[in-house]
């Protein structure tokens, strides 16, 4: 099952949260139909989408969207009400075209030259959205960047996607440590102790599942706030799909319905199809 928990240690002023979505993550590989390269670069993107938007209050829906013309092309997540989706532009792109001396894989992959943007969408009239440069294309350090950005210095967030020998996901999860508005320096210098680097703390992460025990071990007073599931569901449904086909404008919509086609729209992030008649169209 996936899951999320946050607690909160009030002697350190420190709220943690983690996400596990391995099981989800593993529905939306097989959909998306991604190498092994373009499975952690979607998961990371998915996880700290996810991470963001439980670390906030009175979030509706969090939409990340990352555009670094890398290899992959655009890479986007969504996550509302506990469920989160994705979607990779070019999920299997020839791996042959990474080169040694272009950097690590993975920001060819996502790509340095673009935003990694941030949609926060409260049920007000408009989302608030953010972005900002990407900085290392590695994925967690453009989010820890755009934390920097949206002044929370001193957070830390990062995730892990672990794909074994098949392709299949073993592990995709992530961890995101905020300090709480009346922290005081020794309450960073506690953490940063415990923490140790975040690279160490990614690996405890992938060796367990007793998430509880793993967040009292940084913080022994921490006090649970909430655990619980976590999805992969597709929001896509036929309202949308009707919006999206007017979107195709006036000169395309009378073609279609003047030669009485049957227009099939397929949803990025689930691959469901919808077979949408003229005469509905026409309506
Ligand atoms: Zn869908």
């Amino acid at each position: 099952m996936d899951m999320q928990i946050r607690a909160l240690s009030k002697k350190n002023n420190v709220k943690i949260s983690i996400v596990d979505i391995t099981e989800g993550f593993n529905e939306i590989i097989k959909l998306q139909q991604t190498n092994h390269l373009a499975s952690v670069a979607l998961g990371r993107t998915i996880i700290n989408n996810s991470l963001l938007s439980l670390s906030l209050k009175y979030v509706k829906k969090m939409t990340a969207n990352i555009n670094g013309m890398g290899l992959g092309g655009t890479i986007i997540a969504e996550f509302q009400d506990k469920n989160f989706r994705g979607y990779i532009q070019n999920p299997n792109f020839k791996i042959d075209k990474i080169e040694k001396e272009n950097g690590t894989p993975l920001s060819q992959v996502v790509g340095k030259q673009g935003f990694l943007q941030v949609s926060r969408d409260n049920n007000e009239k408009q989302p608030y959205i953010s972005r900002v440069e990407l900085v290392s294309g590695e994925i967690n350090l453009d989010f820890m960047y755009y934390l920097q950005k949206s002044d929370q210095i001193h957070s830390l967030i990062s995730s892990t996607v672990k794909i074994d020998d098949n392709g299949m996901v073993e592990k995709a999860c992530g961890i995101i440590i905020q300090m709480l508005p009346d922290f005081v320096e020794e309450n960073i210098d506690f953490i940063e102790e415990k923490v140790g680097s975040l690279d160490h703390l990614v690996k405890t992460l992938i060796r367990t599942t007793n998430y509880e025990a793993l967040i009292k071990d940084i913080c022994e007073d921490a006090e649970v706030l909430n655990i619980g599931e976590l999805k992969f569901k597709c929001t896509c449904n036929i309202k949308k799909v009707m919006d999206s086909i007017k979107m195709l404008g006036e000169e395309e919509i009378k073609k279609i319905i003047e030669e009485g086609e049957m227009v099939e729209v397929v949803c990025d992030f689930c691959k469901k199809k919808y077979n949408v008649k003229s005469e509905e169209i026409a309506k």
